[in-house]
């Protein structure tokens, strides 16, 4: 037996998944890519609506209670690695988008304004500050 995700590639009734539970998923897989209404009638729609159909995971040998928890979860994206890798991404760009300090290294990690105030120091430390004289 076997728990299927099937992950839309945009929002269809606000629905982005089938959870769906075979016997046979190359056969059911089969079903739902040509768009068979025997397949799911959800699925269908999704195609007939132009959407993207992906399977997003198989559960090989996941039984009913699987299928019950995903789909009472109403979480299923937390389920679906296509979701998960979108929202890596999405917390990554925000990441890069709230940086505030646009002058960091990424090789060392540091600013630049921290690595001048190195220098100098240890400029300071050598007696070599004298340039900075008006
Ligand atoms: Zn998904």
């Amino acid at each position: 037996m076997a728990v299927y995700i099937l992950h839309f590639s945009g929002k269809l009734y606000h629905a982005r998944h089938y959870v769906g539970f075979t016997d046979d998923f190359k056969r059911r897989e089969k079903e739902h890519m040509n768009g068979h209404a025997c397949g799911s009638p959800l699925v269908a729609a999704a195609k007939a609506a132009g959407l993207t159909v992906t399977v997003a995971k198989v559960y090989q040998d996941g039984g009913r209670e699987l299928e019950r928890k995903i789909k009472r979860g109403k979480n299923t994206s937390k389920y679906c690695p296509l979701c998960r890798a979108e929202k890596q991404k999405e917390k990554k760009k925000n990441v890069s988008r709230n940086h505030v300090s646009p002058a960091a290294n990424p090789a060392t990690g540091q600013c630049k304004e921290g690595l001048e105030a190195k220098r100098k120091a240890a400029a300071a430390e050598r007696g070599t500050v004298s340039h900075e004289r008006s």
